[in-house]
C-alpha cells in the first residue's frame, strides 16, 4: 500500500524569536483579552500575531488533458502537483494562481473561476485551485520543476501525486467533468478520505 500524500506545503515557522518593532526578544503567553497563545514583546508590547497562508493554483485544462508539473524542490521532490504556490503580498488570488502557473510551467493560460477552497488547518494554510484553459500546448518548465506535461484521467500519475488537495482537486474536476458544470466545492482536508 503507499503512503497517502501529505496534504500539505511546508508551514509557516511557529515563531520569531526578536521582535521586528524593537528588536527585543520575544515571549510566548496569552495577552489579556486574548484566547490564543502569542508571540508577545514585552519591551514595547507588540503582539506579533501569526495567521492562515494561501497556497494558490490552477488545474489547466487542454482539451481531454490536464497539465501537472513534477516538483523539483522539496517538500514531495520529484512528485506531480497541480501548479500552486504560496500567495504573495500585494496580489489577489487570481493573479498568484496564473503567476504560479507561468512560474512552474511556463505555460499561457486564461484564468477560469474559482473551483476548490479546501482548509488544512493542521498545516496553518488553505489551498484554492482556479479552473484554467490552457491556450497553448508550448511549456518552459522553471526552476521548481523537474518537467511538466498533459495527462488524461488514465495517464495521471494516481499514485505520484504531492499532495492530498491536489488528488482530491483533481477527482472532483473529473467527477464534475461530465456534466459540464463545475459548482465551487469547500472542505476540509481533515474530514476528506486519505488517498
Ligand atoms: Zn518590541
Amino acid at each position: 500500500m503507499t503512503k497517502p500524500a501529505p496534504s500539505f506545503y511546508f508551514p509557516a515557522p511557529r515563531t520569531e524569536k526578536f521582535c521586528s518593532q524593537c528588536g527585543s526578544a520575544l515571549i510566548r503567553r496569552i495577552p489579556p483579552d486574548d484566547s490564543h497563545m502569542r508571540d508577545v514583546c514585552e519591551h514595547c508590547g507588540a503582539v506579533h500575531y501569526q495567521n492562515p497562508r494561501n497556497v494558490v493554483g490552477t488545474i489547466p485544462v487542454w482539451g481531454d488533458k490536464i497539465l501537472l508539473c513534477r516538483r523539483a524542490i522539496e517538500p514531495r521532490y520529484d512528485k506531480w502537483t497541480l501548479p500552486a504556490g504560496f500567495m504573495e503580498l500585494s496580489e489577489t488570488l487570481d493573479q498568484g494562481a496564473l503567476r504560479e502557473t507561468q512560474e512552474e510551467a511556463g505555460a499561457q493560460i486564461k484564468m477560469g473561476p474559482l473551483y476548490t477552497i479546501i482548509d488544512v488547518p493542521h498545516a496553518n494554510q488553505v489551498h484554492l485551485f482556479f479552473l484554467a484553459t490552457v491556450l497553448s500546448p508550448e511549456l518552459h518548465p522553471g526552476p521548481e520543476s523537474l518537467e511538466a506535461g498533459f495527462f488524461d484521467k488514465s495517464e495521471i500519475p494516481w499514485g505520484e501525486l504531492a499532495f492530498r488537495t491536489v488528488s482530491t482537486t483533481l477527482e472532483h474536476y473529473f467527477e464534475d467533468k461530465p456534466s459540464g458544470k463545475y459548482p465551487v466545492r469547500h472542505y476540509d482536508i481533515t474530514m476528506a478520505v486519505a488517498h
